[in-house]
């Protein structure tokens, strides 16, 4: 739609951010803009409804820190509750945590084991599927609690790298490939 097109328009790029050599892409000008936000916002919580326009899952994931920001006020539209899915050490409750490799180190990811209910159906939200370690580290965080991930939804998408099949199976929905 051009709403969501102009939306995407105002994703700035910023050369050598945080290093030389990497091209950041920066969503704070479409957050900025409250149309913006809101045409982005309905298309990241398409996947979790059926043809109908009704919610077909229970909550919605969103991974620390852009997750968060795009994440809470998908679920406000689906009418579904937020879970957070925060770095080592944030949660205050017992959680369930998976680390994952990075291209240097390692990163842990934690959820809290009450978050969700058994058989739960969810849909997982961020801002840049990259690798897709921190996404297949939440698929497999759902899985320890119980549930299932209904679909993965993402702003963007680097298509230079293989976050695609890193989610074996999981159907995923991006709103720019870049
Ligand atoms: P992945 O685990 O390699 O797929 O990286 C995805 C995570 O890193 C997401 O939570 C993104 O917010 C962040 N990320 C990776 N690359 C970029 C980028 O170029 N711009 C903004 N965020 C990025």
């Amino acid at each position: 739609t051009p709403g969501l097109e102009r939306a995407l328009s105002l994703i700035a790029d910023v050369p050598d951010f945080p290093e030389p050599g990497i091209l950041f892409k920066d969503i704070t000008p479409l957050l900025d803009d409250a149309t913006a936000l809101g045409s982005v916002v309905e298309a990241l919580a398409a996947p979790g409804r059926d043809d109908a326009g009704r919610p077909v899952v229970d909550k919605v994931l969103g991974m620390e820190s852009r997750g968060f920001i795009l994440g809470a006020p998908v679920a406000l539209a689906l009418g579904v509750g937020f879970v957070p899915v925060r770095k080592a050490g944030k949660l205050p409750r017992p959680t369930y945590a998976v680390s994952y490799a990075l291209e240097y180190g390692e990163a842990t990811l934690e959820v809290h084991q009450d978050a969700l209910q058994p058989g739960d159906r969810v849909l997982l939200v961020d801002d840049v599927l990259a690798t897709g370690g921190t996404a297949k580290a939440t698929v497999d965080l759902v899985g320890m609690c119980g549930g299932s991930v209904h679909a993965v939804a993402m702003l963007m998408e680097l298509s230079f790298l293989p976050g695609r099949a890193a989610l074996d199976g999981v159907p995923l929905t991006t709103l720019l490939s870049v």
